[in-house]
């Protein structure tokens, strides 16, 4: 385990605003988080989404379209456009950025797993931020990971990270405890039935409609032992999330997965 080696996952719901454009403060905000990260002698890799949302706006649509050549052509406008940003946030920290497009494909095939891992581990010898998303443009539906959670988790095992940062709209992992009534949970030990079947309700408040794939990312990290925390990704100070995760704090920010 790489324990210095921290991938971050942002979705698209904290990189875009309400009408689906790309929320340029927020991602200054990430930016600015990551660098100090790296001042701490911490490599980072970042998994975004936003590919789709964000093309979508430029393209015309009102919301996401679905059949998947309308998705497709979105994502190929919108992770152009995301990488500019990213590239102008990180450049005001002197980082550089790299962008790898990955499918189920390259983390499945033993050759193309090893050439995806040299190369992130030559951007990373560099100092570059790898900057992650799922190849849209390629990636039907037989092919697709589908979802960014599992995407990051698979990278983290790749890469064998000490630590997945799972930014979302909420602030960490909540469960059921009466009608409707949910608390959040500091930490998880074990996904029991009882968590899965919290996962599984949809709360629109407590975002719970993506809970499911976080546990399926949380579960994909145990066979690297990589510690997985859910935190509020238009919100939550980077350093201090990873800080916490890592026990090195003792202030509760989101959801930690130690399983
Ligand atoms: N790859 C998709 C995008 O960039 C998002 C997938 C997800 O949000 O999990 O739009």
């Amino acid at each position: 385990m790489t324990s210095n080696l921290i991938v971050i996952k942002i979705g698209s719901s904290s990189l875009t605003d309400k009408i689906g454009r790309l929320d340029l403060p927020n991602i200054k905000r990430i930016a600015r988080d990551i660098a100090k990260l790296k001042s701490l002698h911490k490599h980072v890799i970042l998994v975004s989404s936003g590919a789709i949302v964000s093309g979508s706006g430029k393209l015309g649509y009102k919301e996401k379209p679905r059949a998947i050549q309308e998705k497709q052509a979105a994502a190929a406008v919108g992770q152009s456009l995301l990488m500019h940003e990213y590239q102008k946030a990180f450049a005001k920290h002197k980082i550089t950025v790299g962008q790898i497009l990955l499918t189920h494909d390259e983390l499945h095939d033993s050759a193309k797993k090893k050439n995806a891992y040299l190369t992130i581990s030559t951007l990373l010898k560099h100092s570059v931020v790898p900057i992650v998303n799922e190849n849209d443009t390629v990636a039907t539906d037989e092919i697709k990971v589908g979802d960014n959670d599992n995407l990051a988790a698979m990278v983290a095992v790749l890469m064998k990270a000490g630590l997945l940062i799972n930014l979302t709209d909420v602030d960490g992992f909540y469960e059921k405890v009466g009608p409707g009534e949910m608390v959040k949970l500091d930490v998880i030990n074990e996904i029991t039935d009882k968590i899965k079947a919290s996962a599984s309700m949809s709360d629109k408040k407590h975002g719970t409609g993506g809970m499911k794939t976080k546990l399926e990312a949380a579960n994909l990290c145990k066979s690297s032992g990589t510690v997985m925390i859910i935190a509020n990704g238009k919100k939550a100070d980077i350093v201090k999330v990873s800080a916490t995760a890592l026990g090195n704090d003792s202030s509760v920010v989101g959801t930690v997965f130690r399983l």
